[in-house]
């Protein structure tokens, strides 16, 4: 069963797939970016502190978009 599936799935079919993929992927991190731009742009920042931040400098987040400084 799995010696048909390997057979099916030739090296140049798995690369079809890939490249398919990485342009639907490219597409969607795109839109997304774009959304988040829109709503980082319209936010009012509420900085909230980062406590992972390593090294002792403070970092903030933005609690309601994700923006970081
Ligand atoms: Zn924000």
């Amino acid at each position: 069963m799995e010696q048909t599936w390997n057979s099916e799935m030739t090296s140049s079919k798995l690369h079809q797939l890939r490249s398919l993929y990485r342009n639907e992927l490219r597409k969607l991190e795109k839109v997304l970016k774009q959304k988040q731009k829109n709503k980082q742009a319209n936010c009012e920042h509420k900085w909230v502190k980062d406590l992972s931040a390593r090294g002792g400098r403070s970092h903030y987040d933005c609690s309601l978009c994700g923006l970081y400084r």
